[in-house]
């Protein structure tokens, strides 16, 4: 096991910016750059030990530059939408940016998938390679109140898990919803093949349906009977096509999941996906109350990544661990508030095994 560090490229303002390569006891490999916070590549074993990289991205650190879907990046502070950019704190209204149409989406203009963060520490322990950033965003950053500080540690795990511990506080009262934004195709990122043949399991009996913006109406709805019931494995590509409103409104799954389970902060599995080709498996645990399960709808052949390989839509799926869209905006949603003196936690992890 060991990590190492080396020059991955500069931003346009000529900041040099790292990428750390976390190796474990079995050979498996994590890359992941201080720009963003982005998981740049994860080689990961199928059922005959052959590694391949298992998510969208680029060879190079440039190409990060080019505002992508924010493939593999931290997103903060609010992981996914608020509705009319907007939203009011002990009386004050604060204004965001609109950056999806009248809606904010993933921090803004500059979210923490564009900033640069500083590496607290890289080293090993037997558990596996570990990578802690942080991030100190300041008061007014993106219109959000509050100098907040985040800490996220990924470690890269002997037993082929990454895992990822984000802790945050404030000085003043703010809104946090923090995720990572990796696209999954665990047929390999240079396969060049949808994602339609992977099996998903979703650990959820409910969802948040969306308005036309896919900003949540408040309902929280029981996927029985609706092609959104991933309760029991199945193919993502089984159902996608049905006429159903929050599939059409979506150009297929962007939704967030209820998670099973009795209380917010207790670590359970929230969703397991199987690819049949390779073998890969990967469960994917959290402390978070809901899931966003995106299937890569809007990607559309524009993007060339790893390889030369074209992103075509549904090439990728991300599965975010997080607290509901629009909760600012949703008093009867978990609050996702932060106030000065309380520390935000959250962990999640992403497994990878194969069958066979
Ligand atoms: C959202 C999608 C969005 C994508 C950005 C996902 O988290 O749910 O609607 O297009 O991020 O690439």
């Amino acid at each position: 096991m060991n990590i190492k560090k080396q020059i991955f490229g500069h931003t346009r303002e000529g900041q040099v910016v790292n990428l750390y390569t976390l190796t474990n006891d079995h050979g498996s490999v994590a890359t992941i750059t201080n720009y963003g916070g982005i998981v740049v590549s994860l080689l990961i074993p199928d059922r005959q030990g052959k590694l391949a990289d298992v998510v969208l991205g680029f060879d190079s650190f440039e190409e990060y530059l080019t505002d992508p879907p924010y493939f593999g990046a931290l997103i903060g502070r609010y992981a996914n939408r608020i509705a009319q950019a907007k939203f009011t704190l002990q009386g004050i209204e604060y204004t965001l940016a609109q950056n999806d149409g009248d809606n904010h989406l993933h921090g803004g203009l500059q979210g923490f998938d564009k900033v640069i963060w500083n590496v607290e520490e890289n080293s090993c322990s037997p558990e596996g390679a570990h990578l802690t950033l942080r991030y100190l965003s300041p008061d007014g950053e993106e219109g959000y109140p509050g100098n907040l500080t985040v800490t996220v540690t990924y470690t890269f795990t002997n037993k082929n898990a990454l895992k990822i511990e984000y802790t945050a506080s404030t000085d003043k009262e703010t809104v946090l919803n923090l995720t990572n934004h990796s696209y999954f195709n665990l047929q390999g990122a240079r396969s060049g093949k949808t994602v339609l043949d992977h099996e998903v399991m979703l650990n959820a009996d409910r969802f948040t349906p969306g308005d036309a913006g896919l900003i949540p109406t408040g309902e929280l709805r029981d996927i029985k009977g609706t092609p959104l019931d991933f309760t029991e494995s199945t193919a993502i590509g089984a159902r996608i096509q049905e006429e159903y409103d929050q599939l059409l409104a979506a150009g297929g799954y962007d939704h967030n999941w209820v998670l099973n389970k009795e209380h917010t902060g207790t670590l359970t599995l929230a969703a397991k996906v199987y690819e049949p080709v390779s073998g890969r498996i990967m469960e994917v645990h959290t402390t978070e109350p809901g899931i966003q399960f995106y299937t890569g709808n809007f990607l559309d052949g524009s993007i060339t990544g790893k390889g030369k390989t074209i992103y075509h839509k549904n090439t990728g799926f991300c599965l975010e661990t997080q607290h509901f869209p629009n909760s600012p905006n949703q008093p009867a949603f978990p609050s996702t508030a932060l106030k000065p003196g309380e520390e935000y936690r959250q962990t999640t992890i992403y497994s990878f095994s194969h069958q066979g």
